[in-house]
C-alpha cells in the first residue's frame, strides 16, 4: 500500500503546535511507517518552489496550524489546499485565529505604529516600519503584507476537518492520525475530539450549585484542590469549552481558558460563557452586579482569547 503523503505548514502562530505533532511520542514510528513528510519547513529543507512543482492533489493530507495574519500566510494556505486532498485546521490559531487573532480589536497601521515607533524602548529616529517592496542595491525584496484583519483558515480556503487545541492534545492529535491512517473518516466539517460534550464532563472536581460573589484572578488565591474552580470565583471556562482534551488545565489547579473552542452547535463561545456566567452571579442589586463584574479584569480578551476572528462580531470598528 502506498504510503500517504503528508503535509505540515506553520502560519501565523506561536510554533507550540509543530511540537504538539510531536508529542505523539512512540507513536511517531507507527506514523512513519505508513506516512511520508513531503513539506515541513520547520523540520526538513524544503522550499515553496517545490510545493509549486507538486502535481495538484498529490499531499494526501496537509495538517495547517496558524492563523492568516498575512499575504505569506494566505499564499501558502491557497498553495497547500490546491495541491492536498484533505486539508485540516490543526490547532486553536488554524481553527479559530487563537491569540494572534487579538489583534482584531486593532488594525494594521496601530499594530505597526506600536511595534516600530511607540513603543518606549524603541530607537527608530528614521521612523522606518515594514515596507512590502525595499529597494537594495542587489535588487528588489519583497516582504509579505500585514493584513488589517486576521482570519481563520476556514475564511481563507476550504477546510476538510478541525482539530481543536492551543495546542491540540497529545490524545487528539492521535485520534485525527489513527483515522486517516485506518481511512475511518468522519464527515467532512467534523471537529476531530475525544466524545465530551464540555470540559466539565471530563473534569473531576466536584461540582455543586454555582453562585458567585466574586471573581478572582488564579494568584489571588489557592483554590481548593477537589471542589469546582468556577464555584471558587476563579474565571474557569470549561461550562462553554467544547471537551475532549480530558481536563489538563483544571487538574493542575489552572482554570480552563477555553481553548478546545465552542461546545458542538454553539456558534459564538464568547457569548456562551458570557451567558453562562449571568446565570451563576449571586447579586440582585445593579451596583452589586457591577462590583461582580469588575473582577474581570479584561473582558474582550477573556471571552475571546481564541475565538475572536471567528466569532459573530470578528473585529473592533476603528475609527480612521
Ligand atoms: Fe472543572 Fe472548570 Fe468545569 Fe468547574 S468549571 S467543573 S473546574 S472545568
Ligand atoms: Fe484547553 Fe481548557 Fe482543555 Fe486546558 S482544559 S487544554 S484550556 S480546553
Amino acid at each position: 500500500m502506498p504510503k500517504l503523503q503528508v503535509a505540515l505548514y506553520w502560519a501565523a502562530s506561536c510554533g507550540g503546535c509543530e511540537i504538539a505533532t510531536l508529542a505523539i511520542g512512540d507513536k511517531i514510528l507507527k506514523l512513519a511507517e505508513v506516512a511520508d513528510i513531503v513539506f515541513w519547513p520547520v523540520a526538513i529543507d524544503a522550499k515553496y518552489a517545490d510545493v509549486e512543482k507538486m502535481t495538484d492533489k498529490s499531499i494526501d493530507v496537509c495538517l495547517f496550524n496558524g492563523a492568516i495574519r498575512n499575504s505569506e500566510n494566505e499564499h501558502l494556505a491557497k498553495l497547500l489546499r490546491q495541491k492536498s486532498k484533505i486539508m485540516i485546521a490543526y490547532g486553536s490559531c488554524a481553527v479559530e485565529g487563537c491569540i494572534p487573532g487579538l489583534a482584531n480589536f486593532f488594525n494594521a497601521s496601530m499594530i505597526l505604529d506600536n511595534t516600530y515607533l511607540d513603543t518606549a524602548s524603541t530607537d527608530n529616529a528614521g521612523k522606518t516600519i515594514p515596507q512590502t517592496k525595499v529597494s537594495i542595491p542587489e535588487g528588489e525584496l519583497d516582504l509579505p503584507e500585514f493584513y488589517n484583519t486576521v482570519k481563520t483558515l476556514a475564511q481563507t480556503v476550504d477546510v476538510d476537518y478541525f482539530i481543536p487545541g492551543c495546542p491540540p492534545e497529545e490524545r487528539t492529535t492521535w485520534l485525527a492520525l489513527e483515522a486517516l491512517i485506518s481511512g475511518k473518516l468522519p464527515p467532512k466539517g467534523t471537529v476531530i475530539a475525544h466524545p465530551a460534550q464540555a470540559v466539565c464532563n471530563d473534569c473531576p472536581r466536584v461540582k455543586h450549585e454555582k453562585k458567585i460573589k466574586a471573581f478572582h484572578r488564579p494568584y489571588e488565591i489557592i483554590p481548593e484542590p477537589d471542589k469546582c474552580l468556577l464555584e471558587q470565583g476563579l474565571l474557569c471556562y470549561g461550562v462553554a469549552t467544547r471537551g475532549g482534551c480530558g481536563a489538563p488545565c483544571p487538574q493542575a489547579n489552572m482554570p480552563c481558558t477555553g481553548c478546545y473552542g465552542p461546545v458542538e452547535g454553539v456558534r459564538d463561545q464568547g457569548s456562551h460563557f458570557l451567558t453562562a456566567l449571568a446565570s451563576i452571579i449571586d447579586a440582585t442589586e445593579p451596583e452589586e452586579i457591577e462590583k461582580i463584574l469588575d473582577g474581570i479584569v479584561d473582558p474582550a480578551g477573556t471571552f475571546y482569547r481564541y475565538s475572536l476572528p471567528d466569532a459573530m462580531i470578528n473585529r473592533a470598528r476603528i475609527k480612521p
